[in-house]
């Protein structure tokens, strides 16, 4: 039977943007069964504890959206941490999908998988055509270990276990830390305290001139569902809205949106990382799904929600 709202679902990360997202959608979709561990309950890359976890909750369907993630600098700083988290965590609960018998898995990507120069829009066919980008190499390569994990034990065991991959997201719970973070939410942050502080100007990093996709992290949870119950091939998903705009243009909309008079600086010692990445979304479209939140709107509702609770995330 397909998923349903009784069967056990695991969401790895519910906490995060992507996994809150997807918890609170299948919530309001009346799902009763769903399973989740906080990170200090549970830690995804301890093999071990992995493996106890599933042989005593046996999940029917599983949603991996548990990653260390992090925005251009967090990517370029911490290295080591981001392969070697992501793998583990990756390698540790698909293997354990595979031994109890998880019905679907579903893994979520990212669009920094394609190669730096791979021509645009990005077609999921485009996968190991190309050198990567450097700044996040390590990470782009495990989410491609979780690629290939999925394809290897769907072509050696049978198991229905499917890869999407997201573009660019925002939306409630993201990370405000401007360090880490990455460019739409650090924008709204620094614009408005700017704003509040009446600081003359903000510094936004690079030349401005990379391009880059947004999606609402309400609209991906929608999709992700939609695909568990739609989509059961090998290949992967791309997941966006399939239009793009420059780092500049973003920052005028963001100062728009928070109402900021002063001027914007460009901070030239800082990378810019891949020149463009927008999705190709035609294989989503013809699956029958297609965003709703349009970037404006979707900014408007996640400026509004912080101005609320605040940047700092929930302890
Ligand atoms: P990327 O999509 O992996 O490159 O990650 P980011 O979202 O961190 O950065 C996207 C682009 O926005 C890069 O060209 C950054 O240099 C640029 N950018 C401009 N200002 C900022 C900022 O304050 N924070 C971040 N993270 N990126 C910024």
């Amino acid at each position: 039977m397909d998923m349903n709202p009784s069967s056990r679902i695991y969401i790895a990360g519910h906490r995060g943007m992507v996994g809150s997202a997807i918890l609170r959608q299948l919530q309001q979709e009346g799902y009763t069964n769903i399973i989740t561990r906080r990170s200090s309950e549970l830690d995804l890359r301890n093999q071990q504890a992995v493996a106890d976890f599933f042989a005593a909750e046996k999940p029917e369907y599983v949603f991996l959206a548990a990653a260390k993630v992090g925005g251009i600098h967090a990517n370029n700083v911490y290295r080591a941490d981001f392969l070697y988290e992501n793998l583990m965590i990756e390698a540790n609960v698909i293997h354990q999908s595979y031994v109890h018998e998880v019905k679907k898995l579903m893994f979520l990507g990212s669009s920094c998988i394609y190669p730096k120069m791979a021509p645009q829009p990005l077609k999921e066919e485009y996968l190991l055509t190309g050198p990567l980008e450097s700044t996040n190499e390590p990470y782009a390569i495990a989410k491609i270990a979780g690629i290939k994990l999925c394809e290897s034990y769907r072509l050696q065991y049978g198991c229905n276990f499917i890869s999407v991959m997201p573009t660019n997201l925002y939306g409630p719970n993201d990370n405000y830390d401007l360090n880490n973070s990455h460019v739409l939410p650090a924008l709204i942050r620094k614009f408005h305290e700017a704003k509040e502080e009446g600081k003359p100007y903000v510094e936004v990093w690079g030349s401005g001139s990379p391009k880059r996709e947004f999606l609402h992290a309400d609209d991906l949870a929608e999709a992700c569902i939609y695909l568990m119950h739609n989509y059961n091939e090998l290949e992967l998903v791309n997941i966006g809205t399939g239009e793009d705009l420059s780092i500049k243009e973003l920052a005028e909309t963001i100062r728009d949106i928070v109402g900021f008079e002063g001027e914007l600086r460009w901070d030239s010692s800082k990378p810019d990382g891949t020149p463009r990445k927008l999705m190709d979304v035609s294989k989503l479209h013809s699956h029958g799904w297609k965003h709703k939140i349009g970037l404006r709107e979707g900014i408007t509702r996640v400026y509004q929600e912080v101005k609320e609770r605040g940047f700092e995330k929930a302890p």
